[in-house]
């Protein structure tokens, strides 16, 4: 670290994080890009490493190695346990145990969000989620592992429950995943077991809206719903989780009717709050928060009180944009001009505006609903289409984007997976 150069902490190595070191390449500042994981995750297409097209290493590249050309930027691998405001540093717990501390000029807090269980954590107990890269490789095993026990069981109604997949949030990861398992059963591995019929798998999407993708235009989620239905998915819309076990979901429908749902596989796809440590952040600042525990933020993503903290990403409330990839990008480029501004490079940014590039759903085998800039509402094999492009786009590395494409486009002919190893131990 060269002597007074200004030192940028940035907590969280996902795309809010690294979007604003990227922006501050050049700059005569020394970067800590702190994170728990060592690799960044692109979320979106997780569900795709949860059943078996992608591989886990395609869609989290290492930090290491997407800062490697950046001389001004060390990646340390820890989780922070602690932020000091008052005395500018913060403390993190190395993954061998001891705690190490680190001081800043500027703090940069992008740690994203945890999975929200409205109040019932013990769900956590019985249900998957899908937020880490061990989240989507501990599903994909589950997925496969409850077909071959199916495989084994002579009793039907094990069978049935081996084989019932329960997925609670009709948002974009539940719908998405909803039509991977359809896709996953019905057309790649329906013909390799011998006792039971994969395409007869049972897939329940459960909702408490009255539509599936929430924030999507009326007339996608119409046509999302359709290819959900046609797929033989059964979505319970209007409907409320009041219970979990492990191996049952209890809900009360929309005909007022109390179901339970006997699936040994709950997928936990409902909502989003905050981290302990931007929980930790909002008590030692008394900074203000919305209910999902985000941090309220002013026109440069600045903590309110705290110039020397800019908190962006799914952890800030930016004039309640949503927690989408987008914002976080966008903030975290913003944040890097403002910082550039004032070391003297370069002019001083406007307040941060939003540019919304739209939204999009793939569900199952070259369908998909997509909304790009407001403008071009597409959905079938066009939105897939305009989906496979746009989330290429965004994967790190010529190759990686090269490899991602030609799987997606594998997926579309192709009746079989490589990504289907699964041990028992
Ligand atoms: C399954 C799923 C599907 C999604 N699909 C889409 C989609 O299709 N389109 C879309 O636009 N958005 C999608 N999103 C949302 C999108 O991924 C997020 O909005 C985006 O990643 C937010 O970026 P971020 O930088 O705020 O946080 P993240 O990208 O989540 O990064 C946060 C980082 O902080 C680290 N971290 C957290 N706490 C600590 C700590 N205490 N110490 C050290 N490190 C820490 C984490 O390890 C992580 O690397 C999806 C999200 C999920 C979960």
């Amino acid at each position: 670290m060269a002597e007074g150069r200004k030192r940028v902490v940035i907590i969280g190595g996902g795309l809010g994080g690294m979007y604003a070191a990227a922006k501050l390449k050049h700059a005569p500042v020394d970067i800590v890009v702190i994170d728990k994981a060592n690799h960044q995750l692109y979320q979106a297409m997780m569900y795709q490493v949860a059943v078996g097209i992608l591989s886990p290493g395609q869609v989290a590249p290492s930090l290491r190695s997407m800062l490697r050309h950046q001389r001004n930027a060390r990646v340390v691998l820890g989780t922070v346990v602690r932020i000091r405001p008052d005395t500018r540093d913060i403390v993190l717990a190395r993954p061998d145990g001891p705690e190490e501390c680190f001081e800043y000029d500027t703090l940069i807090f992008a740690p994203g969000v945890r999975t929200d269980y409205f109040g019932h954590d013990e769900y956590a107990r019985s249900v998957a989620t899908l937020k880490t890269i061990d989240d989507a490789v501990w599903l994909r095993s589950r997925i496969l592992s409850s077909l071959e026990i199916a495989e084994l069981e002579d009793d039907p109604e094990q069978v049935e429950k081996w084989t019932t997949f329960a997925i609670v949030g009709a948002g974009p990861t539940g719908v998405e995943m909803a039509g991977a398992i359809a896709q996953l059963t019905r057309s790649v591995v329906h013909r390799d077991f011998r006792k039971f019929d994969p395409a007869r798998t049972r897939i329940v999407l459960i909702d408490a809206a009255p539509y599936v993708l929430g924030p999507f235009d009326p007339h996608l989620r119409d046509e999302a719903l359709k290819a959900l239905r046609d797929h033989g998915i059964e979505v319970m819309l209007n409907t409320r989780v009041t219970g979990v076990t492990s191996g049952a979901v209890e809900v009360l429908a929309e005909d007022g009717a109390t179901h339970v749902i006997e699936a040994k596989t709950v997928l936990w796809a409902a909502g989003m709050r905050s981290t302990a440590i931007a929980d930790d952040l909002a008590a030692a600042t008394d900074a203000r928060t919305d209910r999902y525990g985000r941090l309220y933020v002013d026109e440069h993503c600045r903590l309110p009180g705290h110039p020397e903290i800019f908190v962006i990403g799914d952890a800030a409330n930016q004039v309640d944009l949503p927690m989408v990839a987008q914002p976080a990008m966008q903030e975290g480029k913003h944040v890097g001009k403002v910082i550039l501004a004032e070391l003297g490079m370069g002019k001083a940014p406007g307040p941060f505006k939003y540019f919304n590039k739209g939204s999009m759903a793939q569900i199952g085998r070259g369908n998909a609903v997509a909304d790009a800039f407001g403008l071009v509402k597409l959905h079938g094999f066009p939105g897939s289409v305009l989906w496979a492009i746009l989330h290429a786009w965004y994967v790190e590395g010529f190759f990686a984007k090269l490899e991602v494409t030609g799987r997606w486009l594998y997926s579309l002919v192709a009746v079989n997976r490589r990504e289907r190893v699964i041990t028992v131990k």
